[in-house]
């Protein structure tokens, strides 16, 4: 098989790519390790930029989005018992977040691309890129037991942290930057209306906590948990009394409980991998970065490189310029370490780290009263959180 663009692993960052280049008129083949429902049973993101939203628009993949999704002028930080509302909408001169699941979007996506015929394989074992540092890039998968080839101009690994694209890739050609924080999130997803209309932050002295949401009837909420905890310990009851024990006390009574369909732990990690580029083969979203949830950030930054490598390709083969791709590495990482930095100092502010005494809890809190008293403070926060321009 021939195509132009290989792209590995079919999240995210690869169905939105292959959307706008199958827009474009440019071929491409997406290959996932997984299945189909496999990808869709993964909760995670759900907190999308303006600009998220323009390209998913772009890639004609936001009418439920519009339709369904929930418009948020603000959130709020709560902590000492108190809480305060970022007004984002005021602060950045008409910007919002939409929160729409992670798991819809590539619902949506997927929809689009099989109603317009691009090619899709899926449980796809061993895929492999080969050659990028030639002229003549491919990639192999095994099917059954049979060896498959594609042959293409270039690959896109949008296949995640522990995808095959950045392993592939000879050491002394990748430098990395790691932080692992000592604690994960425990996270519940039930149908039951949320205890806000908007998120809240909580910062509290047994950990923290958010308030997040996937519907006007699906809440999802997280607390901070060490890492040594098991999701099999935490009946609903117990995430539930921890919960509340972790909001502002007019939070916590309005707080509705129902069974949980979901409970998982998630690892709290920044991770950047520099270049993004090698030869004839790009890396793409969490291949290239990681950054701990609390800013709202990975899908949007995946999101911001599919935009840059879009960019690239689309110069190159219409204008047969390879000025785009030649920049891409660099644009995208100029906007990846300020996410980076933002998701670490949202981390490093509202977390209760093994090492926090009473000082650093107070050096905290004192940390939030400024933030939520100087409107330059807030303004820079809620730039960050709205999501810098791409
Ligand atoms: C619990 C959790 C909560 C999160 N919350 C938020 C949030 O609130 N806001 C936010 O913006 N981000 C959040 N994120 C991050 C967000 O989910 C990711 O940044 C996003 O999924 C990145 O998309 P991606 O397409 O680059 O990678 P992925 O979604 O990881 O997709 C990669 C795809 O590649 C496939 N693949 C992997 N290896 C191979 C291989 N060897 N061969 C072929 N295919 C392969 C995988 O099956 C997968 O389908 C969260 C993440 C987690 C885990």
């Amino acid at each position: 098989m021939r195509t132009q663009i290989a792209i590995i692993g079919s999240g995210p960052s690869g169905l939105l790519l292959g959307q706008l280049l199958t827009g474009a008129g440019i071929d491409n083949v997406i290959l996932d390790r997984v299945g189909k429902d496999y990808i869709l049973g993964r909760v995670r993101a759900g907190v999308l930029e303006e600009g998220t939203v323009r390209l998913l628009e772009e890639a004609k993949s936001a009418e439920r989005l519009h339709a369904e999704g929930l418009p948020h002028d603000g959130f709020s930080l709560a902590f000492d018992g108190r809480d305060h509302r970022i007004d984002l909408h005021g602060l950045t001169g008409g910007k919002r977040v939409t929160v729409y699941g992670q798991t819809e979007v590539t619902r949506d996506l997927m929809v689009e691309r099989e109603a317009s015929g691009a090619v899709t394989i899926y449980d796809a074992a061993n895929v492999t890129p080969h050659d990028f540092d030639g002229s003549t890039p491919y990639v192999t998968y095994e099917k059954g037991d049979v060896t498959h080839r594609i042959d293409c101009d270039f690959i896109a690994g949008c296949d995640g942290f522990h995808g095959a694209s950045r392993k592939a890739v000879p050491e002394k050609a990748i430098r990395t930057f790691e932080k692992v924080y000592p604690f994960g999130w425990l996270g519940l997803l039930a149908d039951v209306a949320p205890v806000n209309h908007e998120l809240i932050y909580a910062n509290h002295p047994r950990g923290f906590a958010l308030c997040s949401m996937r519907s006007a009837t699906r809440s999802r909420y997280y607390i901070q948990c060490s890492l040594e905890e098991k999701v099999a310990d935490w009946s609903d009851d117990r995430f539930w009394d921890e919960l509340r024990r972790r909001l502002p006390a007019h939070h916590a009574e309005a707080l509705k409980t129902a069974p949980s369909f979901e409970k998982s732990i998630a690892p709290l990690r920044s991770f950047v991998a520099e270049p993004m580029r090698f030869g004839r083969m790009f890396l793409v979203g969490d291949a290239a970065h990681i950054v701990p949830p609390t800013g709202a950030k990975g899908l949007n930054l995946a999101a911001s490189d599919v935009h840059y490598l879009f960019e690239g390709l689309s110069e190159f083969y219409g204008d047969r310029s390879s000025a785009g791709i030649d920049a891409y590495s660099q644009k995208a990482l100029a906007r990846v370490w300020k996410a980076v930095r933002f998701s670490w100092w949202m981390t490093t502010m509202m977390h209760r780290f093994p090492d926090t005494d009473d000082f650093d809890q107070k050096i905290q809190e004192a940390e939030l009263d400024y933030l939520t008293h100087s409107r330059a403070a807030s303004t820079a926060l809620a730039e960050n959180y709205v999501g810098l321009p791409f």
